[in-house]
């Protein structure tokens, strides 16, 4: 089976996804589409949208950003690491930013780059948006201080992890580094750990005060249910330490 007919199979199931979800009781802020449901993803019945493939997620920081429109003003310098297509679309289509994407893997980004030794300038960004980066990074610190370093003085990081919420202490043990073993423990095969309750820690470690958006509290239970967002999810706000 060629890519070409992966590719044509998969644009006729997600159209006929979209036909059988058709309805309003559900809008996804990354793409406009107004289903009766999201669709099933992994172990969760109203995960992903059938039109853009946001995940909960990206539903949640797109709604932050439709909510926090002044980080869409003309002129934004953005950096937002391993873009994830749904939000890509979404900021490359805002008038005006000046938006760069960056990530590990050479070609996958507009630079390829280490978060923990990263080739910008202090400051030289006013908004970073990096999540579910930091579980795949050895030397998370490092990379929560390059995030402090590149953001400038009054700007905002945007951090998201996984976070196991009934966990109070982040697991971590370098040993484990069988794909399998890592994904028992933290998840999936290319985590290096597992964060619990404590990870704004880890952001303040890295010279970043923060602030946390609990979608429950924060956008609300009806926007939740609207939008498709997980209630335990946070969104990260972290602004270099002056
Ligand atoms: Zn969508």
């Amino acid at each position: 089976v060629t890519v070409v007919t992966q590719r044509i199979q998969a644009g006729i199931r997600r159209r006929r996804e979209l036909r059988r979800l058709r309805g309003d009781a559900v809008e996804c802020p990354c793409c406009g589409t107004r289903l009766r449901a999201f669709a099933p993803d992994w172990n969760r019945p109203r995960a992903i949208c059938p039109r853009c493939g946001s995940h909960e997620r990206h539903r949640a920081l797109a709604l932050y950003l439709r909510r926090t429109p002044r980080l869409l003003d003309p002129g934004t310098r953005w950096l937002h690491f391993a873009p994830e297509y749904a939000l890509e679309r979404l900021l490359r289509a805002a008038p005006g930013i000046r938006y760069l994407t960056t990530d590990l893997e050479p070609g996958a980004a507009d630079v390829a780059a280490d978060v923990t030794a990263l080739p910008f300038e202090d400051g030289a960004f006013d908004v970073v948006l990096c999540s579910h980066v930091l579980e795949h990074v050895e030397d998370d610190v490092a990379a929560i201080r390059e995030l402090a370093r590149v953001t400038r003085p009054g700007g905002t990081a945007i951090v998201l992890v996984p976070i196991d919420h009934g966990r109070a202490r982040t697991y971590e043990d370098p040993s484990i580094v069988d794909p399998g073993e890592r994904e028992r423990a933290f998840w999936q095969h290319d985590h290096v750990r597992l964060y619990g309750r404590d990870f704004p820690d880890r952001l303040r470690a890295g010279d970043l005060d923060v602030e946390a958006l609990r979608m429950s509290e924060w956008a609300g239970p009806d926007a939740v249910g609207r939008h498709g967002l997980l209630p335990d999810e946070e969104i990260y706000l972290a602004h270099p330490r002056g």
